[in-house]
């Protein structure tokens, strides 16, 4: 006798080809601090690249301008109805 278990049907592709057509995808750079190591995240800007020092910015937390970008990441997000 065969029971073998049912599985979901897998969604097809075209499906998620047409719903990332409909989404935006936002940029994000995550700037760390080399002397007090906070964290922070904000829109990824025009130049933006990994281990970029940010000389401009002062640190919030400790105020030494000793920012850099550790990180850069994209996020697909449905763009909201106006
Ligand atoms: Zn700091």
């Amino acid at each position: 006798m065969s029971d073998e278990p049912q599985f979901p049907q897998i969604p097809s592709l075209g499906d998620a080809l047409i719903r990332k057509k409909k989404m935006e995808e936002s940029k994000y750079s995550i700037i760390k601090c080399k002397s007090c190591k906070v964290k922070n995240e904000r829109l990824f800007q025009e130049g933006d690249h990994v281990f970029k020092k940010l000389t401009d910015e002062i640190c919030s937390s400790c105020k030494k301008k000793a920012l850099y970008i550790s990180e850069i990441f994209s996020e697909w997000k449905i763009p909201k109805k106006k």
